[in-house]
């Protein structure tokens, strides 16, 4: 019996340039982002400048997680308590988590069978509950149909907050993820396209809304010291209307963050190296069903999904615990214990009217997910496939 021997939760080591700044901020003390000399720009300001740069946006703030700026960007748009916030009702907890924070409601749309977010329910419930917002998370790196998803923001003329915490890199049509809606967040924690531990981004194209994000993240009165940001004429009645909610980004962080940036388009071509790999080999057996990847969708392969469509609650089981004795760490987005990093969206008991989403319930039942970290090789991955493939047969029905 053939066993994977690697960690699926261990990541790449830092790049040196990044350890050697990172030392360098160390012996300076001056880890505050605002700790800078007259003229000075500090790690943090180069990063908000390279990451709009990147995404071809104006306006860049890194803060403190992407769950953070998923939260301030409810904020700056103007969401207030009891407001509606549409979004995914499969995703990962710091989305629902997010639109709590900002006193708001989710509510939660179905997933289709591409395991993006239904688009004809997202229309339905647009229409049904009046919702002003969207917090659409490209989930495990999927990404909708985004000329729809775009449509049908500008017909209900619902804000759109993109989650790109598995799409940084990420491109429909050749446009890049994150440009599409109103406010673009994304994540830096070790799992997702670049780790500073925990770290985020929020980045948009409205300069009202980005003066409000700043002055959010615990700027106090420094707003002019932000590069990636609209001139201090913007700030002049937000800078009073605004409360402090500090969640910034230091420069420990952001100097570990920039070469990993300037690598990742060449880390996302080594994902996706790996995915197709792991795809060809599942994508054939009977009883495994890997959607196909739209033409439009230039996705990174940072995790794979996969569905056994045939299997009971108790055969995922199986395959997740015979998969797990032989190394190979599957979650199943079906179980009715939230379990690492997977949840249901049932689970989130504190959202008021929990819905029941029989669609969902279904797809998720047999939807399981793996990581693939950029530590293995593509020769672990084809093993890693081989491995499932066999437990697959094994626990046939
Ligand atoms: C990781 C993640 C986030 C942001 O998470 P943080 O841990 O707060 O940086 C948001 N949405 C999804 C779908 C995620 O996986």
């Amino acid at each position: 019996m053939r066993v994977f021997k690697k960690s699926f939760t261990q990541q790449e080591a830092i790049p040196e340039a990044g350890i050697a700044a990172a030392v360098e901020i160390l012996r300076s003390g001056r880890l505050h982002r605002y700790n800078t000399l007259p003229g000075e720009k500090s790690e943090t300001d180069l990063l908000e400048l390279e990451f709009a740069e990147y995404q071809g946006v104006p306006y860049c703030l890194a803060c403190a997680s992407g769950g953070y700026a998923l939260h301030i960007s409810l904020r700056a748009a103007g969401v207030s308590v009891a407001d509606k916030v549409l979004c995914n009702a499969f995703t990962l907890a710091p989305v629902p988590g997010a639109i709590h924070n900002s006193g708001a409601e989710p509510v939660l749309v179905d997933v289709a069978d591409d395991y993006c977010i239904d688009i004809d329910d997202l229309e339905s419930k647009a229409a049904e509950t009046g919702a002003r917002f969207l917090m659409l998370s490209h989930m495990r790196g999927h990404l909708a149909d985004m000329n729809r998803i775009v449509e049908i923001c500008d017909r209900y003329d619902i804000f759109l907050i993109e989650d790109c915490a598995h799409t940084m890199g990420a491109s429909w049509n050749g446009r890049k993820s994150g440009t599409f809606g109103d406010v673009a967040c994304f994540s830096a924690q070790t799992y997702k396209h670049i780790n500073s531990g925990e770290g985020g981004f929020l980045t948009t194209r409205h300069s009202e809304v980005m003066a409000r994000a700043v002055m959010l993240s615990g700027s106090y009165m420094l707003f002019e010291r932000h590069f990636a940001s609209p001139p201090k004429e913007s700030f002049e009645q937000i800078r009073y209307e605004t409360p402090n909610y500090s969640g910034r980004m230091d420069n420990l962080r952001a100097a570990i963050l920039r070469p990993q940036l300037a690598d990742l388009d060449v880390q996302c071509k080594r994902w996706n190296r790996r995915y197709r790999i792991i795809e060809k080999i599942l994508g054939v057996r009977p009883g495994i069903r890997i959607p196909g990847r739209p033409e439009a969708e230039q996705f990174v392969g940072s995790s794979i999904q996969f569905s056994l469509p045939q299997f009971s609650a108790e055969s995922m089981l199986k395959v997740v615990e015979l998969c797990g004795a032989r190394g190979v760490v599957l979650k199943w987005f079906g179980d009715s214990i939230p379990r690492d990093y997977t949840s249901r969206y049932d689970s989130w008991r504190y959202i008021p009217h929990l819905p029941q989403l029989p669609k969902t319930e279904q797809i998720i039942s047999t939807l399981l997910d793996m990581r693939i970290p950029l530590t293995f090789s593509e020769e672990d991955c084809v093993l890693i496939a081989e491995v499932i493939v066999d437990v697959v047969n094994e626990c046939r029905i």
